[in-house]
């Protein structure tokens, strides 16, 4: 037993926050946790869950249009936004309970407000000050809107989850995660949703065909899509707001939302009373194993500004409590992160892009495409296209990318990302028998690259 009050400090009950708590206090760490708003976090709270919810929620006027072709009469379906953000809430509500339970049993020790750290061994929370052994520093992000005249008027996703009501117009700025999600959420709910992207094609960093097929696939479904612009000012018009474009134009709306990164949530955090060092956007530089230049003070999760995923910081978590907890440094292996869009239709990615892979072997590459029409689309009457995509490294057969744009893309990836970590070559893709009928299954039946 130390002369400290608890040895692990945890900074932040969120997705990171919490597991690494809950990991080390079951391995004999007297563990506290401080948490300023939400258990659970930004993924609990206004990140993953509701946002999936309202994916769903949205992709029921879709559902609704082709079950007519099936046979269905299904009159002229009303939306209630109340309803769902209510119960939407009453979820949220149940899992932060959830989340209370889980500390709780792991013998955590939960202290509600804001955590400041004093130095090497100590942070106050709520004016009293706590000596710890360790601290962890799990604080997460915060929606970013530059600044420019009237960016006060622009909501961001945090308020996007509670509104009064919807809006008979939204522009959405952004051509990242959270942009092109709620504009798929927006546009399925009824809103008329225009989305404003500074750059020529959204989702940089993603293979260059998924972005395309994704952008034609989302303005067959309505959005409007406003590239190469950006908004120089905003002003209160009426009750609404009205945004002047780089391009002149003037576009009016119920609401203006801003989808333009996150930044770490360290003000007011006492990184000044510490060694540690910060990147210029706020990140906290961590080595390989999550500390601090501050060798008594970790930190993992999106405040690393590294890969900013729920799963993500719930691995560096487990990682670090190994090392804590056994003396064995860990780190987590940063290589084949599977992710999904849950834009509509979905997106979904593992491995290298085209782009990235061609940098890494040149010609040395294979490239499989399939483009079609999906199955519930020939009674359904839309025309919706799925497309998929696998990168093979040509001397080693190696399967190094695959992309999906389509529905359940996010389903299908995940069971690929572990063929694709454990090595598989496009022979044993080849050799798997495809499960009929299914999208998923043109992934063991493409043959001719193209
Ligand atoms: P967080 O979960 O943000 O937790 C940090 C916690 O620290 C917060 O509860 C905060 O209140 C608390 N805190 C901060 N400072 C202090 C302080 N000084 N004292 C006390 N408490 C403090 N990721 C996915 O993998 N899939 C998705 O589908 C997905 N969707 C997303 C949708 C949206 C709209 C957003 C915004 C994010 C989404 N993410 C998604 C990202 C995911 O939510 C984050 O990567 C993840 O929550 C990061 O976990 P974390 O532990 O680093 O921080
Ligand atoms: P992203 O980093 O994904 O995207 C930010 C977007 O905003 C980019 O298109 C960027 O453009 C643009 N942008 C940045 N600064 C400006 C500016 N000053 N003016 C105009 N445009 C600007 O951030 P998000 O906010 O969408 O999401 C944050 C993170 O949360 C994501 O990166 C992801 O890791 C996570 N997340 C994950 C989800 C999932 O797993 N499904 C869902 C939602 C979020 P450019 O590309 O040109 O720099």
């Amino acid at each position: 037993m130390s002369d400290f009050d608890v040895d692990l400090f945890v900074i932040g009950a969120g997705s990171g926050g919490v597991r690494t708590a809950r990991m080390c206090a079951q391995q004999g760490l007297r563990v506290m946790v401080a948490e300023s708003q939400y258990l659970g976090g930004t993924c609990v709270n206004v990140g993953c869950v509701p946002k999936k919810l309202f994916v769903y929620a949205s992709s029921f006027a879709s559902e609704f249009h082709a079950a007519q072709g099936f046979g269905w009469q299904v009159g002229n379906p009303q939306f209630d936004w109340p309803t769902l953000r209510d119960n939407k809430n009453r979820e949220i509500e149940r899992l932060n309970g959830i989340y209370g339970n889980l500390l709780d049993n792991a013998g955590v020790e939960l202290v509600r407000g804001w955590a400041k750290i004093l130095g090497a061994h100590e942070v106050e929370v709520n004016g009293k000050t706590y000596s710890c052994g360790k601290i962890l520093i799990a604080t997460g992000g915060v929606p970013f809107v530059p600044d420019f005249p009237g960016s006060e008027l622009a909501i961001t996703s945090n308020d996007a989850f509670y509104l009064d009501q919807l809006p008979e117009r939204i522009l959405i700025v952004g051509g990242g995660y959270i942009a092109v999600e709620f504009a798929g959420i927006f546009n399925g709910l009824g809103v008329e949703t225009h989305l404003l992207y500074r750059g020529p094609l959204f989702l940089r960093g993603f293979d260059e065909d998924v972005r395309n097929t994704l952008k034609e696939e989302i303005e067959k479904q309505g959005v409007k899509i406003h590239f190469s612009t950006d908004i120089e000012k905003l002003e209160a018009f009426d009750k609404n707001v009205r945004a002047t474009l780089n391009n002149g134009e003037i576009l009016e709306a119920g609401l203006v939302m801003y989808a333009t990164g996150r930044r770490p949530n360290v003000d007011s955090l006492g990184l000044e009373n510490t060694a540690i060092k910060t990147r210029d956007n706020g990140s906290i530089v961590v080595d390989d194993y999550f500390q601090t230049a501050e060798p008594s003070i970790y930190a993992i999760g999106d405040v690393i500004g590294r890969v900013e995923l729920t799963p993500v910081a719930i691995a560096e978590g487990m990682a670090l409590t190994k090392t804590l907890t056994t003396g064995v440094p860990a780190t987590v292996d940063y290589s084949n992160i599977p992710t999904a869009v849950f834009s509509q239709p979905n997106t979904a990615s593992v491995g290298l892009t085209e782009q990235q892979a061609r940098e890494l072997h040149g010609d040395d590459l294979r490239i499989y495409r399939s483009r079609f029409r999906a199955m519930k689309e020939t009674l359904g009457g839309g025309d919706g296209k799925v497309f998929m995509k696998l990168i093979v490294q040509a001397t080693t057969d190696r399967v190094i990318g695959c992309h999906m744009v389509g529905e359940g893309a996010g389903e299908i990836i995940q069971g690929i990302a572990i063929a694709i970590k454990a090595g598989a070559t496009k022979a044993d893709f080849d050799t798997t028998i495809g499960i009929h009928p299914t999208a998923a299954e043109e992934f063991v039946t493409m043959r001719e690259p193209g």
